[in-house]
């Protein structure tokens, strides 16, 4: 069973509910992304697809500054941790595991990783080494996104306008 609705093309590497699930968080408001089947560092978790907006959702990861994919599907919903089990590429649009991944994890990413700003800002008590909990009055926004820049993802992104539907 897919997670993306009929009107988005069925795409190679498209999360399903074999793989995955969306669980509520404990004792919080929200959910998250669940795996259902374990991954070994290195491997395509899952691909992801969007819509282009300008401004930052709950559901968006950032393309470049003013430019955001907005996923409520599936990917808006993948946890924060500082130290996570996937990294994300913003290019490829693809989540990897960086770490082992078992059935029954939560899949994360570092939203440090692409975000300059968050649709809300919190406090992170992951508790992963390092985790922004030990800085002190840091709060999990960020540093320009690793790949800003690069001549490659600029051009992947050349021609989007907010509101254009991702076509993958
Ligand atoms: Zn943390």
């Amino acid at each position: 069973m897919r997670y993306y609705p009929d009107f988005v093309p069925s795409f190679a590497h498209e999360p399903t509910a074999e793989n995955f699930a969306i669980r509520p968080i404990d004792g919080n408001v929200g959910e998250g992304v669940v795996a259902l089947t374990d991954f070994a560092p290195g491997q395509l978790v899952f691909a992801f697809t969007g819509f282009f907006v300008s401004e930052i959702t709950l559901f968006t990861l950032q393309v470049r500054p003013g430019l955001y994919l907005h996923d409520p599907y599936f990917m808006g919903k993948v946890l924060h941790r500082c130290d996570p089990n996937c990294d994300v590429d913003m290019e490829a649009r693809t989540f990897h595991a960086r770490k082992p991944i078992r059935a029954g994890d939560w899949v994360t990413m570092n939203y440090e990783q692409t975000e300059d700003q968050l649709f809300r800002a919190f406090r992170c008590h992951c508790g992963d080494t390092p985790c922004h909990d030990q800085a002190p009055g840091r709060l999990v926004v960020g540093r320009a996104p690793a790949n800003a820049g690069v001549e490659e993802f600029d051009a992947v992104y050349a021609n989007a306008e907010p509101g254009a539907y991702l076509h993958m």
